[in-house]
């Protein structure tokens, strides 16, 4: 049997299936309206108890493994530590509920190591949420699945995925991950792209899964096949032998600059969303940070990051990559992407509505906070600013005011930051692709955002299973507002990269260089692949298949189009016979 979801982190896998349950949420803003403060502070003695036995259980399977050790020691210290316990305490005086308390003592915690802009201590905010949130879970009555010590390769199929459980996860033995909610940028789905692990996302139909069996999975195409017959099984070991070749012979693109065939040079950045995928990028010398989702910094939290807090992780990144760029993305919140603390109301049509700039045009209180906290990092490196769905000029002028605003503010207290700072935004709405010859004149560089440049120029939900067919980067529809934006940026002398999942599609990468692209952001784990696809592209002949693409009828004859002029180097890359399973 195939399911089909959404390719969320690209790779082949096969593997037994480890079915999780799902975890209770927890609402950190929930108060008791009993207010029994003794039996509030009882459930959580007893919480630490049960903890403290599972992390006994845990320490008692991974000895030898040091590491690991060190990790579940920190833990129990956490969980024994002073500081904490009073925190919960105090917020069960100020009557919250017993898992709500444990959440924001985490999280006040957390976010005062982070604050001290020291990456050893911000690692260790990472522990105290995690002990947070297993201890809120072991108060509701759930234990989660132990994932730090897996005895066998495995693929996690789940409702949805927790990125804190993913992020302490053995993942040497997680070869995949299936769940049933979740879309393309969902976090645990960047997560798991940084951490190179294949992932399919929105899945229907995963309850039929039995634990155990074995699941071919193809992140390439966002299906899950299971319920094999032995062939199918032989066939899905043989893609998975030759797909770990093709991995390995990418070695030799980890660190390198990027070229075509006849020798343009291409650079080649990343999508971030968090430091860890920013020093997995540098590994593999990326170009620059092209896309710092900074919408990661404000999400699952029950209070949104201060100014300090912003200024530690920006300025890292800015001493780290060295005068490489380093294009911070102001907050794209809404649309897929709740910010719970903003307790936003539900809208029918959420990524037509309330959303990124929007918000922060209506909210510049908290625009001024990130705005100011990105400029104080200008002072430590190449950084550039950048504004998400932009639809209209008055929007951008207003963004720029705003942020005239905040460098006057930061004038007035004698910090430093660069008065110069490039600022740029994303052309992903249809009507800044239609005018990006009036925007080039008013910003330092454009950045193509074609997932959601896909969804408006076709009316068609870029999380909606449904209409997934229709959501397709390769419609000429998508492409000429491509095109007309690249020639745009080039005829205002200004730099354009594109920064969608388009821009790791083997498929579209001849295309976007026959239209002039120079400048590639894309998932950190895609850099290689990418770097050696470039090398197999010739620029000149690109251009005439992109002229001819444009004048295609539909993204079947652009498919075509392209197929029929790939090299057979470059579709072994492609290759696949997955259709004949499941
Ligand atoms: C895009 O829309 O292509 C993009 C890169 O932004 P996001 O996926 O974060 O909306
Ligand atoms: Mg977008």
């Amino acid at each position: 049997m195939k399911l089909v979801g959404i390719a969320a982190s690209f790779g082949k896998a096969a593997a037994e299936a480890m079915v999780l349950s799902a975890p209770p949420e927890i609402d950190a803003d929930r108060k008791d309206p009993r207010g029994e403060k003794e039996r509030l502070m009882t459930a959580v003695q007893d919480g630490i108890k049960n903890l403290s036995l599972e992390l006994d259980e845990s320490k008692k399977k991974i000895e030898g493994n040091s590491a690991k050790l060190e990790m579940l020691e920190m833990h129990r210290t956490i969980l024994n530590d002073y500081v904490f316990r009073k925190g919960i305490d105090g917020y069960i005086e100020q009557g919250y509920c017993a898992s709500s308390s444990v959440m924001r003592a985490a999280e006040d915690q957390a976010a005062t190591l982070e604050n001290l802009g020291d990456s050893f201590l911000s690692e260790r905010a990472q522990d105290i949420r995690e002990v947070g949130r297993r201890l809120a879970y072991s108060m509701e009555g759930f234990s989660e699945p132990d994932l730090s010590h897996l005895e066998k390769n495995v693929i996690l199929v789940a409702e949805s995925l927790s990125p804190a459980l993913l992020s302490v996860a053995d993942c040497g033995r997680i070869k995949g991950i299936l769940t049933r909610r979740g879309s393309r940028t969902s976090h645990v789905a960047i997560l798991a792209s940084g951490l190179g692990i294949p992932t399919v996302v929105g899945c229907a139909g995963i309850e039929k899964i039995r634990d155990g069996e074995l699941v071919f999975l193809d992140a390439e195409k966002g299906t899950a096949s299971f319920s094999l017959s032995e062939q199918e099984k032989e066939r899905a070991k043989e893609i998975i032998a030759l797909y770990e070749q093709q991995k390995a012979d990418l070695k030799k693109y980890q660190a390198c600059e990027a070229f075509t065939a006849d020798r343009k040079r291409i650079r080649v950045l990343c999508n971030i969303m968090d430091t860890s995928m920013a020093e997995k990028s540098l590994k593999y010398s990326a170009d620059g940070i092209g896309l710092f989702r900074t919408e990661f910094l404000y999400m699952d939290k029950p209070r949104l990051p201060s100014e300090a807090e912003q200024v530690a992780v920006y300025r890292s990144l800015a001493v780290n990559w060295k005068g490489k760029p380093v294009t911070i993305r102001t907050i794209d919140i809404g649309g897929d992407k709740p910010v719970e603390s903003l307790h936003l109301e539900a809208e029918k049509n959420a990524f037509l509505g309330y959303r990124a700039i929007r918000i922060c045009l209506d909210r510049p209180e908290i625009f001024l906070i990130q705005l100011r906290a990105i400029l104080r990092a200008s002072a430590f490196g190449n950084v550039q600013i950048m504004f998400p769905m932009i639809s209209n000029i008055s929007e951008l002028q207003q963004a720029k005011s705003i942020l005239e605003e905040a460098k006057k503010q930061l004038r007035a207290e004698n910090q430093p930051f660069n008065e110069k700072i490039p600022i740029g935004m994303m052309v992903e709405i249809p009507s800044t692709a239609i005018l990006s010859d009036k925007f080039a004149a008013l910003v330092d560089f454009f950045s193509i955002g074609s997932n959601d440049l896909t969804q408006y120029v076709l009316a068609a939900d870029r999380t909606n299973q449904k209409v997934a067919s229709i959501y397709n980067h390769l419609d000429p529809g998508v492409l000429r507002l491509i095109e007309l934006t690249i020639r745009n940026s080039r005829e205002a002398g200004i730099p354009c990269s594109l920064c969608g999942e388009m821009a790791g599609d083997p498929l579209a990468l001849s295309l976007l260089i026959g239209f002039g692209l120079e400048k590639f952001s894309v998932n950190p784990g895609r850099i290689p692949l990418i770097r050696n696809l470039l090398s197999l592209i010739d620029f000149k002949r690109a251009q005439t298949v992109a002229d001819q693409a444009l004048k295609q009828s539909s993204s079947k004859g652009v498919a075509d189009l392209v197929n029929g002029t790939l090299s057979k180097e470059y579709r072994n890359w492609l290759q696949d016979g997955d259709d004949l399973i499941g």
